[in-house]
């Protein structure tokens, strides 16, 4: 088995849907050697990050000890750019996300990672309709957020499509769109940070592939970038959902291999011939 460590996890500290413990032993029923939480910093639209960090990291880190020659657990947070994580020193890591997108004039948040109709008051309220210009400004604070805070993990780089899969709210297969996205994807894969690719939107429902698209991986891939997989998983049942086609995915985008988290770092990992 490749993937033995996964590290972008939730549980209901945040938005997830089992305890810390109930993910730690599914963990270890799938094989991890390695596996982290990350829960989502405080959010305030929808009110979906953690609330106490300090009890957060007290609660995980007792299990991380607790757990220790069962599965090494690792303890980290899923920062979103407008809520940085306060004090980095005390995790393992941080997966680096944007989640919203906010009206600088009022102070108001959109969800784009929340309901559709969310995304289409973003796009027709903040950008005058113009849902390009609104993936545009999520590809600017992506490159921002990466380049600000390097985390260890880019998280679902072009989640700005998960309401998108009529592709109604703004054409994906424009040139406009793709040019933006691929922009802002070189000056991510400059940092050197790692990339993931990312079945969380599918579980749910949301999409039929990962984040990144195809023509995003592919780009990832001619660049030399690193990229590791992640179930996003908000509950146990999503811990491998749909490894096998990610690395499948990532093969024919031309990678060679995966980089996967263990004892404390990212190494690399060949992927099978076929
Ligand atoms: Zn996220
Ligand atoms: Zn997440």
């Amino acid at each position: 088995m490749i993937l033995t460590g996964s590290l972008h996890n939730h549980s209901t500290w945040c938005d997830g849907k089992n305890t810390p413990r109930e993910m730690i032993e599914a963990a270890i029923a799938a094989g991890f050697t390695d596996f982290g939480i990350s829960g989502h910093t405080y959010v305030t639209p929808d009110d979906f990050g953690v609330r106490d960090e300090e009890a957060y990291l007290k609660e995980l880190r007792a299990l991380q000890e607790e757990y220790r020659g069962r599965i090494r657990f690792w303890v980290g947070l899923e920062h979103d750019y407008y809520f940085p994580v306060t004090d980095r020193a005390r995790l393992d890591y941080i997966v680096g996300s944007i989640h919203e997108l906010r009206d600088e004039a009022t102070g108001r948040y959109y969800l784009v990672d929340g309901p559709k109709s969310d995304l289409a008051a973003c796009r027709d309220e903040l950008f005058g309709g113009d849902g390009l210009a609104m993936a545009e400004r999520f590809f600017e604070l992506t490159v921002e957020n990466v380049r600000t805070y390097r985390p260890d993990i880019i998280g679902h780089f072009d989640l700005i499509v998960k309401n998108n899969a009529a592709n109604d709210l703004f054409d994906e297969t424009s040139s406009r769109y793709r040019e933006a996205a691929l922009a802002a994807l070189r000056r991510c894969a400059d940092t050197g940070c790692v990339f993931e690719i990312n079945t969380g939107g599918m579980f749910r429902g949301y999409r039929d592939t990962p984040y990144p698209a195809a023509f995003l991986l592919e780009e990832l891939a001619r660049l030399g970038a690193r990229v590791t997989v992640s179930a996003d998983a908000h509950e146990t049942r999503a811990l491998r959902f749909e490894f096998g086609p990610a690395l499948e995915l990532l093969k024919k985008a031309g990678f060679a291999s995966v980089v996967v988290w263990e004892n404390g770092r990212f190494v690399d990992k060949l992927l099978p011939k076929v």
